[in-house]
């Protein structure tokens, strides 16, 4: 297990557009476990490569144990429908959170790292992990989509007045 350290805010590869990866080396294979321990270490339910101080299109998501962990290396979202908002959090900004706006369903086509396509629906909060991590490819940050700020302190209380 390799833990990296996360690219806080503010700092020039967060803001950079990320690489395309063109062959699944041993490096890459070794990047996506590093950046997976990294994540949960951090209590993080979404991790992007430019916050692992790597400039490539790769992300991983993992919600919860029910949806499972996507690996994605080169991702793009196909399609996107609908729209909701609600709050998010960053790695890369810690304390910060923030109501934003996204579509609600989206389907994404990614390569896994066995070198095989998927496209995949996905709907909800899951859908908002998808589109906040592939933003981070593009240079994109979600501070600057915030419609509200929220308190760290007052996220407990917002979240369960807002649970459905
Ligand atoms: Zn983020």
């Amino acid at each position: 297990m390799a833990l990296l350290p996360i690219v806080k805010y503010p700092d020039d590869i967060l803001e950079s557009p990320t690489a395309k990866v063109t062959e699944i080396t041993d490096e890459i294979l070794q990047l996506l476990s590093d950046m997976y321990d990294t994540m949960i270490e951090n209590d993080g339910i979404g991790i992007a490569a430019p916050q692992v101080n790597q400039s490539l299109r790769i992300a991983l998501v993992e919600l919860d144990e029910e949806t499972g962990l996507f690996e994605m290396i080169n991702p793009e979202i196909i399609e996107k429908e609908g729209s909701s908002i609600d709050v998010e959090g960053c790695l890369s900004f810690p304390d910060v959170y923030g109501t934003v706006e996204r579509a609600e369903y989206i389907v994404v086509r990614f390569t896994d790292r066995f070198g095989d396509e998927y496209e995949v629906e996905a709907d909800g909060y899951l859908a908002r992990a998808f589109q906040h991590e592939l933003e981070h490819l593009d240079g994109q940050l979600f501070t600057d989509k915030i419609i509200d700020h929220i308190d760290p302190e007052a996220l407990d209380a917002y979240m369960e007045e807002h649970e459905e």
